[in-house]
């Protein structure tokens, strides 16, 4: 420990004895220390997390001494003004933070931080109000703790059957997280962000903005104009390490009065190019008001919740042979292309999809995980126009690579208004190096491919943002070093959210962090 003066590290042994004793009462862990953000001495880490409880709590900070973990400890802050306290503490010590709304950003790195040793900011515990529920507006203002559930219930208890919301496949995340990494739901309000109307947010120095119409004393048009005036500035907080969102508003959708959804099957793969061709001028045309999903006929099965073993107990990809016999296991089904989901099981996934439609949360997509021994997912997401052939190139590209690694292929076509999302979520045994490594060299070949071909990722894991963020290069990687000159305006001591969206600062840039 040599540099550190012999007062300094006493206290520091005074204050690691203290917070050990506020979150650790077994004494047989005592010895064992959380992982330590690069460049910062041990004990004075220790001490620094001690004056953070000083402001905050002790309860409220917690050290994170699993084996194996990236984060170092977990703050949760009460307010706006905790918050500040923390980024103003972070760059006192240049400790690395990384903000979550809830963390269950499944598929896309869940509530770890990029930068091993960061400190996890967790909003859902106690930043997790319902500010405003505005029933002739039709909107709301929320804290990031917000869960989709929550929001539903909420509406609900008020009796405001006039309004809907919408939601992601699984209703259990935060609207706020979901909305800032560009999330999408299934109603005609699916595209979260363009449905958002004004932010709260603390720069990485600690000063605290309110855009669009938020900025003007007094207005009563925060929820109902998204602009304001000036420069829009509210994108540079999505996908970013800018800033951290403490309240955001949201507008909720007018309930239709009647809906209905749809089913139909198709046969053949070959069918795809048509079918797509076919949803692109409903979907523009608004006559599909919905974000419609294609979801190949191994997803559905998947979603049952059995494990794959159930239908193939064999090596390798499933082979076509055997999706013949569940696609004649499917064409049991009455022979009509389009499906009467009264001859549907009570437990069939369209019930679920039917509920998501209408914007009532749900969680059954979670199934998923079982298809293999202790399943985790992570998600191939690139973006399209609404054509047949984009459509095709993505599949037979994502088809390739699933079969060289012998993984399931998993696709789901989310056609939004003039785009669509493919999402491929890869289910993977995590205990298992070989299937994880099989499972990561398959994205980042995919990711490859198809940047070769034009297309790019409209959200990604965080394992894989430098990789994808290096896909979006255009005109030597304007683009990048656009987002890092804001960051190093933004944020000088680089201490949030280093690397989020392959967005590194100054103090990190070029030192062997990019993956
Ligand atoms: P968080 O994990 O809290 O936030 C996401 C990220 O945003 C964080 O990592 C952080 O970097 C940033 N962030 C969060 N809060 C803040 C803040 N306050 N300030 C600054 N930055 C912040 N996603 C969809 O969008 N649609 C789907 O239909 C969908 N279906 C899925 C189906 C399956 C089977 C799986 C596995 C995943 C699916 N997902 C889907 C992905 C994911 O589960 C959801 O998007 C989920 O809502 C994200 O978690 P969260 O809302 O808790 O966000």
């Amino acid at each position: 420990h040599s540099g550190i003066p012999e007062n300094l590290l006493e206290k520091a042994k005074r204050a690691k004895a203290l917070i050990y004793d506020i979150r650790t009462k077994d004494t047989s862990t005592r010895q064992r220390l959380p992982v330590v953000p690069q460049g910062i001495e041990k004990y004075a880490f220790i001490q620094a997390l001690e004056e953070l409880a000083q402001q905050l709590g002790k309860a409220n900070v917690e050290i994170n001494d699993k084996l194996l973990s990236v984060a170092s400890a977990v703050v949760n802050p009460s307010s706006t003004e905790e918050v500040q306290k923390i980024v103003l503490w972070a760059n006192k010590y240049s400790i690395p933070i990384f903000p979550i709304s809830m963390g269950r950003n499944l598929g896309y790195g869940g509530a770890a931080p990029r930068v091993r040793g960061s400190v996890v900011i967790d909003l859902d515990k106690r930043m997790n109000k319902i500010l405003d529920i505005n029933p002739d507006d039709y909107t709301c203002l929320l804290e990031p703790g917000v869960s989709f559930y929550a929001l539903y219930e909420a509406i609900q208890a008020k009796g405001f059957d006039h309004m809907w919301i919408d939601v992601p496949d699984l209703g259990g995340g935060s609207v706020v997280g979901n909305t800032l990494d560009r999330g999408v739901g299934y109603t005609p309000y699916g595209d979260h962000w363009a449905c958002h109307s004004g932010l709260e947010v603390v720069l990485p120095t600690g000063e605290v903005i309110r855009t669009g119409m938020g900025a003007l004393p007094g207005n009563n048009t925060w929820q109902t104009f998204p602009y304001g005036f000036g420069p829009y500035s509210d994108g540079i907080f999505t996908q970013s390490n800018y800033g951290i969102v403490t309240k955001m508003g949201m507008t909720l959708m007018p309930n239709p009065g009647a809906y209905e959804s749809y089913l139909y099957t198709f046969q053949k793969e070959e069918d795809l190019e048509a079918l797509i061709e076919i949803t692109r001028p409903l979907r523009i045309g608004n006559i599909l008001e919905n974000v419609a999903q294609l979801r190949h006929g191994i997803q559905t099965i998947a979603v049952k919740g059995l494990p794959r073993t159930k239908y193939f107990t064999g090596s390798g990809a499933i082979p076509e042979s055997v999706l013949d016999i569940i696609d004649a296991e499917f064409k049991k089904i009455p022979s009509a292309r389009k499906i009467d989901p009264s001859t549907l099981p009570k437990d069939d996934y369209f019930f679920s999809r039917d509920r998501i439609a209408a914007g009532v949360p749900d969680l059954v997509e979670l199934l998923w995980v079982n298809w293999v021994p202790n399943g985790a997912h992570v998600a191939f997401s690139p973006v399209s126009p609404i054509r047949g052939t984009d459509a095709m190139k993505l599949y037979s590209l994502g088809k390739r690579r699933h079969d060289e690694f012998g993984i399931d292929f998993l696709p789901a076509f989310i056609v939004g208004l003039r785009e669509m999302h493919l999402i491929v979520e890869i289910v993977y045994d995590k205990n298992d190096p070989v299937k994880r490594k099989a499972a990561n060299d398959c994205l980042r070949e995919m990711i490859d491919d198809a940047a070769k071909l034009g297309y790019g990722e409209y959200r990604t894991h965080l394992v894989l943002m430098d990789q994808v963020a290096g896909t979006y290069n255009w005109n030597d990687n304007a683009l990048m070093k656009f987002n890092e000159k804001l960051k190093d305006a933004l944020d000088p001591k680089g201490i949030l959210a280093p690397g989020k969206s392959g967005i590194w600062p100054s103090r990190y840039r070029g030192r062997g962090w990019e993956m």
